[in-house]
């Protein structure tokens, strides 16, 4: 992509009514804009990376049986009044139609996914199902201001699994653990990821949360560096030590929720009068699970944690483009570096290489590896007199202060590819 053709702009300064550091900089690099308070835009960089974000998310969950469907955000009353959480449920943002009827927007999906099975599942041989969704759910959150972190719409993959039995509940929800845990790898979060003990309601002993730490993040959690796993505060009171090991020696620390896993048992199913035949021909109750990753919090939380004083640094899967090529010259070379410059676009797009290139002329150096930084991309080429003195480009990546030069005619099958 040109980056004269990009139609966001760099801004230097962050916007006053920011608090955050994410939107803070994400605002001013071009990848998001605020409209109000925990509602954002997703420009044309941003939404590059929430689509890689959701591309890892759903190989992930297509290998472990994943169906990607797609609910409506419009979910009638009766089916919140079937499950009580029409009350309960205290974030509904609650709307009217035309025709008097009430709905919520969708601030999860067991209302809606329950009724949609049941019209499928009808015997054990039906079973498990594992339909997923990525979409933007709705929470009347009192406090937005975590930038995109905690936003009163935000886009989130949830996933509902539907089992015969708790043994074939209990071993799926082991592979989703690890799907998650192969997902946060991917971000680059792996390290800093913690699964997270918290309380299981009234359907199981817990549930599990994804804590990544950051210093931005609002909850806190308790480590246990033995088993690397951690407890949230909601229950660190009555659970004072490891669920693993019995270990009462915790880290505190400040993290991010980052996804989370519940069992469901047959809460839903029992509201919709969901039920299967098994293989004796008896209708027996099903049971669910239902596991969250949001995928904008996600990408706030990585730009908490992997950043430097000048900008983003993105982990190469979900980075808006791996490479920022860019151009300088004095006016009399302008037009022979732009010529050597589009050659290696080119070259590099055709081989699947994607490519910021930022050719304008009315920018100086400066303007460009500052924009650069921010911007974040994991390896910047810089194509100028000096280098093409060489026949060669320079090559930096963004996490390192290192950069060299590299032959122009080597350099797509050397570095690149
Ligand atoms: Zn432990």
């Amino acid at each position: 992509m040109l980056q004269s053709k990009l139609f966001t702009k760099v801004i230097k300064e962050a916007p006053k009514d920011e608090v955050s550091f994410n939107a803070q900089t994400l605002i001013r690099a071009g990848f998001i804009d605020k409209l109000s308070a925990g509602v954002y835009s997703f420009l044309p960089l941003g939404l590059r990376v929430l689509r890689k974000i959701g591309d890892v998310i759903r190989e992930e969950m297509d290998k472990i049986g994943g169906e990607e469907i797609l609910m409506p955000v419009l979910v009638p009353k009766e089916n919140w009044e079937q499950t009580g959480r029409w009350e309960s449920f205290d974030v509904l943002f609650k709307l009217k139609g035309g025709d008097e009827k009430e709905y919520a927007l969708g601030a999860t999906h067991e209302e809606v996914i329950t009724p949609l099975a049941k019209k499928f599942l009808f015997s054990y041989r039906d079973l498990p199902i594992m339909p997923y969704q990525i979409q933007t759910k709705f929470r009347n959150e009192l406090r937005a201001k975590s930038g995109i972190m905690r936003g009163r719409e935000f886009l989130m993959k949830d996933m509902y699994s539907f089992h015969a039995d708790q043994a074939d509940l209990d071993s799926f929800y082991e592979m989703a653990k690890h799907a998650y845990f192969k997902i946060f790898e991917r971000f680059g979060l792996g390290a800093i990821t913690y699964l997270t003990y918290a309380s299981g309601g009234a359907f199981a002993k817990y549930s599990h949360e994804f804590q990544t730490i950051c210093q931005a993040g609002e909850d806190i959690i308790y480590i246990c560096d033995n088993c690397k796993v951690a407890i949230n505060k909601e229950i660190i009171a009555e659970q004072n030590q490891c669920p693993i090991c019995g270990n009462k020696e915790f880290r505190e620390d400040k993290a991010i929720e980052v996804g989370n896993i519940f069992k469901l048992a047959s809460r839903f199913s029992q509201a919709f009068n969901l039920k299967y035949l098994d293989k004796d021909g008896i209708g027996k109750d099903l049971v669910m699970g239902c596991y969250g990753l949001g995928l904008s919090r996600v990408m706030g939380a990585i730009v908490e944690v992997s950043h430097d004083d000048k900008g983003i640094i993105w982990p190469e899967e979900i980075a808006p483009f791996k490479v920022h090529l860019i151009l300088l010259g004095k006016k009399e070379s302008w037009e022979k570096n732009k010529a050597e410059a589009d050659k290696l676009y080119e070259k590099l797009t055709a081989e699947g290489v994607e490519v910021l290139y930022d050719e304008r002329e009315d920018k100086g150096p400066g303007e460009k590896f500052a924009e650069a930084d921010l911007i974040g991309c994991p390896i910047r080429l810089v194509i100028s007199d000096k280098t093409l003195a060489e026949d060669s480009v320079e090559v930096k990546k963004r996490n390192s202060e290192k950069s060299k030069l590299m032959k122009l005619d080597s350099l797509v099958k050397d570095f690149i590819v």
